[in-house]
């Protein structure tokens, strides 16, 4: 059977239950009401089967910055398929997808981040950086320099180097991970973590632990510190001011190589093109996908600093994807980067609407269910607390309330994503101020349905 959007929801539900498993989804509990078939989708705008029109609040899983149904991008898949569909760069060939790709991201990385190692996704992205850190030590006469330091509740995809780097414990709990030589130090989580300490001094306290950790391994043993800039999967974490340039200080002293994942961050997403740029750090290697081709193809990315690549590009690094810099994803990537640049998406995001969002976003403070609300450009969160005073923790499991929360919004039309008790915004900077409205009429509509 070939199924159609416009066939029955429930025929779709019952042949998705029976041969598709899902990522990150309890398979049972799924089945019970099935999956929200989605068949369709413009500007901020998700369909469904059933004929529901649905605000999307996270632009997919954070990529779809330009918003969907661009038939540019359409095109430049169309085109690049006649043209090319596939050609590998392993063996002394490249192509020009790929060539105009690198040499674009090299123009709007900062720095001196000139160089473009390709991958299909932000995982297998951090799974280069991973390998290009240790190699490079290795090559630099330091090859005792093998451990990687990151972050509890960090996300750095979900193979097993990436979900290791990552600082997931529920998903650590399966199938051994994190592999050796990569260490977690605690996030700079103020709001639930930081007590009675002001949030400066919170983030100075947790920029520490990276010291800390760096001479309980042996400052010569380190190779790099991987972050996000802003921690998205893990709640949408803001760090305290202070948490970032004390990071660069301890970085730059003991002379270890700084990943900056923005896979999440990248492309608009904070207000700049990068993460890093908001953020006012320095990192030789920045992790990028999602946003890089809004998602209309999985496409991921390291780019590296001319020291590093200076040092790789003189071995053969034996690593790479048949799919590394993928024809198609390059060709879409490189009209999604044209777009956002020259239709002007990335500065009205952060001029316009960026200021908008934010303002109407904090409103929902005001609700008795909201604890902080934080955000930063186009993405941010609330915490939901049952007592703002202390900050508190609803009772029960973890994430109950954020649940109720998520299945309201979603009854509401609206997908918002929930993190235990954090709820998640990261919509298309496209999206609209009307749309906006929407977005927080239909936020605190549910918010106050869960309350
Ligand atoms: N890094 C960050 C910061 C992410 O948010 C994600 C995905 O959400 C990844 C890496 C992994 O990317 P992918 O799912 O494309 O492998």
């Amino acid at each position: 059977t070939i199924l159609t959007p416009n066939s029955p929801t429930a025929e779709l539900q019952a042949l998705d239950a029976a041969h598709h498993m899902h990522p990150f989804t309890h398979g049972a509990g799924l089945g019970e009401k099935g999956a929200r078939i989605i068949t369709r989708a413009e500007g901020c705008w998700l369909n469904d089967s059933d004929g529901n029109r649905i605000l999307d609040a996270m632009a997919g899983l954070w990529c779809v910055n330009i918003g969907y149904g661009r038939e540019e991008l359409a095109e430049a898949a169309a085109r690049q398929m006649r043209e090319l569909p596939f050609y590998n760069t392993f063996f002394q060939t490249s192509h020009v997808p790929a060539i105009n790709l690198a040499a674009r991201l090299a123009e709007l990385a900062p720095g001196d981040l000139n160089h473009v190692f390709f991958a299909n996704s932000g995982s297998e992205a951090n799974d280069t950086n991973l390998r290009m850190v240790r190699t490079y030590w290795q090559e630099k006469g330091q090859p005792q320099r093998q451990h990687v330091i990151s972050r509890w509740n960090g996300y750095h995809g979900s193979s097993v180097g990436s979900g290791s780097l990552g600082g997931m414990k529920g998903m650590h709990a399966q199938g051994g991970m994190p592999i050796p030589g990569i260490h977690h130090i605690d996030q700079p989580y103020w709001y639930l973590e930081g007590g009675n300490m002001s949030e400066d001094d919170f983030g100075l306290a947790r920029a520490q632990l990276l010291e800390e950790k760096i001479l309980e391994l042996g400052a010569d043993n380190v190779a790099a510190f991987i972050a996000e800039p802003i921690q998205g999967a893990g709640g949408v974490i803001v760090p305290p001011a202070t948490y970032w340039p004390e990071i660069q200080r301890i970085v730059d002293k003991y002379g270890i190589l700084l990943i900056a994942d923005e896979v999440i961050c990248g492309f608009g997403r904070t207000g700049e093109w990068f993460g890093s740029q908001t953020m006012n750090i320095r990192p030789d290697i920045m992790t990028v996908a999602k946003g890089l081709s809004s998602g209309y193809q999985p496409i991921g990315a390291s780019i590296v600093s001319d020291g590093v690549a200076k040092v790789i590009d003189g071995v053969e690094f034996n690593h790479g994807y048949t799919y590394s810099g993928h024809p198609v994803a390059c060709a879409v990537a490189l009209e999604n980067l044209r777009l956002l640049d020259e239709e002007g998406i990335v500065t009205r995001a952060r001029d316009e609407t960026g200021p908008y969002l934010k303002a109407q976003f904090e409103t929902l403070t005001d609700h008795p269910l909201v604890g902080e609300a934080k955000i930063v450009g186009h993405m941010g969160s609330i915490a939901l607390t049952p007592d703002k005073a202390s900050r508190a923790r609803f009772a029960g499991e973890a994430g109950t309330a954020g649940f109720i929360t998520r299945e309201r919004c979603f009854a509401n039309n609206l997908i918002m994503r929930h993190v235990g008790d954090r709820m998640i915004i990261s919509p298309p900077l496209v999206i609209s101020k009307e749309e906006i409205d929407t977005l927080i009429e239909r936020a605190r509509r549910s918010l106050d349905e869960a309350h």
